[in-house]
């Protein structure tokens, strides 16, 4: 453990959550160096979707770096490239009724961020972008820019510019219409909002608290965008991939972004990579304009081709998704009738659902207690208060219920501390 202390910068993080050195992992378990089993429910926050070293993924891995397959190759066209955008394009675009060109960024979600915000703004000659409050876009500075925490921005060092903030759906309550209060912002010549390049939104905040945009308000967040001239980008980077139950997290609302971005579990296997879609019209980028060495990750065309052909070629994995998403919400139904309070209420959706605590505190003890038990989970909110339930979804029903169940412990475990604490 010393080398870590020594030598890593203190910018570390997970890490300070979970003091262990992990060694294996399989599945929807990791192994630290003695041995010890953790169920993982945090999933390399959203890039392990298919769990670790899925072994469908593995084995189509492992034989093309046996065939001495191009690993590395810069943008050039490479056989894994080509077969990676055709099964995309006719297992995912195609059969949603989407027009997309694919735009291979930096391997990173931010980078993915960065090069959307580029486009839109150079095609629309503006300058300003509309953010909603809480949403995480990552943190190069277009990116932190574009994101609401506090902490997160203050790192970045110089003033952060060209973004708009916009109350996210329910931020003001229920009956507060957000969209109508936008709509007469961005109508006024005087309001001191100038009419943005685009808008950029999460369909389910993933850091900022799994806050979730109802379908109605996505559908009049694109009407609005229509109306006013902007670009609709969706971050699907932490959402997507089937995260709430279908491929694209705005599915169910029947929108079509003009750009999305895709990062985390689309390689599948946990490797980097990153991709824009385009409405074509959009594709307007000079050769190079937004480069990168590594925009082509040949292993994670491989693993991304292989992980469409297994999960997402029929309806079945999005049913498997919706049942242990109906098993979760029934536990923490449960919980929020024994434990409250300190919980509240059931945040998100599908297999992004978390408990929202009455504060970080106590949502951080939880995921404390957790870990002594054997299961990695992280918290998420603008106080930290939700304990976010992040399992791969191919975690086998009787895991998920053993996970679930130590988070019932923890909770009860939490409560009589702090009853303790309250008598003494
Ligand atoms: N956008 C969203 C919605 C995210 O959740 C994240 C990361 O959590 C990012 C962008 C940034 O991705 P990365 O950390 O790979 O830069």
């Amino acid at each position: 453990m010393k080398i870590f202390q020594q030598m890593e910068s203190e910018v570390r993080s997970y890490s300070r959550s979970f003091p262990v050195v992990f060694h294996q992992a399989k599945g929807s378990y990791l192994y630290d160096e003695e041995g010890k089993a953790y169920l993982d429910f945090l999933a390399g926050a959203g890039s392990l979707n298919y769990g670790h070293n899925n072994p469908l993924l593995k084995k189509a891995l492992m034989d093309y770096i046996e065939q001495d397959g191009i690993a590395h190759g810069l943008d050039m066209h490479t056989q894994a490239k080509a077969k990676f955008l055709t099964r995309f394009r006719d297992l995912i675009l195609t059969p949603r009724e989407l027009n997309y060109r694919v735009q291979f960024t930096g391997p990173t979600g931010a980078n993915a961020v960065e090069a959307a915000l580029k486009i839109a703004r150079k095609v629309k000659g503006r300058g300003n972008v509309i953010a909603f409050t809480n949403g995480f876009h990552g943190v190069s500075l277009g990116a932190v820019a574009a994101t609401g925490n506090e902490h997160h921005r203050g790192g970045a060092g110089v003033p952060l510019s060209n973004i708009e903030r916009m109350p996210f759906c329910g931020y003001h309550g229920r009956d507060a219409d957000t969209l109508k209060m936008m709509d007469k912002l961005l109508g006024d010549p005087s309001s001191g909002v100038d009419v943005p390049a685009a808008v950029i939104v999460e369909v389910v905040q993933g850091e900022g608290g799994l806050n979730v945009a109802a379908d109605s308000w996505l559908q009049g967040l694109q009407k609005l965008c229509r109306k006013h001239d902007m670009l609709l980008i969706v971050d699907d980077i932490q959402a997507g991939c089937g995260r709430t139950g279908t491929f694209f997290s705005f599915e169910s609302s029947g929108i079509k972004p003009d750009i999305v971005t895709l990062s985390k579990s689309l390689s599948g296997f946990g490797l980097p990579f990153s991709v824009v879609l385009l409405h074509p019209a959009l594709d307007r980028w000079l050769p190079g304009e937004h480069n990168g060495t590594f925009r082509g990750n040949n292993h994670a065309f491989v693993t991304a081709t292989a992980a469409l052909e297994v999960y997402w070629s029929d309806e079945h994995f999005t049913q498997e998704i919706n049942a242990k998403a109906a098993i979760i919400k029934q536990y923490f139904t449960a919980i929020i009738e024994s434990y409250s309070p300190p919980a509240l209420r059931i945040k998100g959706l599908g297999l992004m659902q978390g408990v929202e605590c009455i504060n970080g505190e106590i949502a951080a003890a939880i995921c404390r207690h957790a870990f002594e038990r054997g299961l990695i989970i992280e918290t998420a909110g603008n106080q930290g208060q939700v304990v976010k339930c992040f399992c791969p979804l191919t975690i086998g029903e009787e895991d998920l219920r053993k996970g679930l169940k130590i988070i019932d412990m923890s909770f009860a475990a939490v409560m009589r501390e702090f009853s303790q604490l309250r008598s003494a």
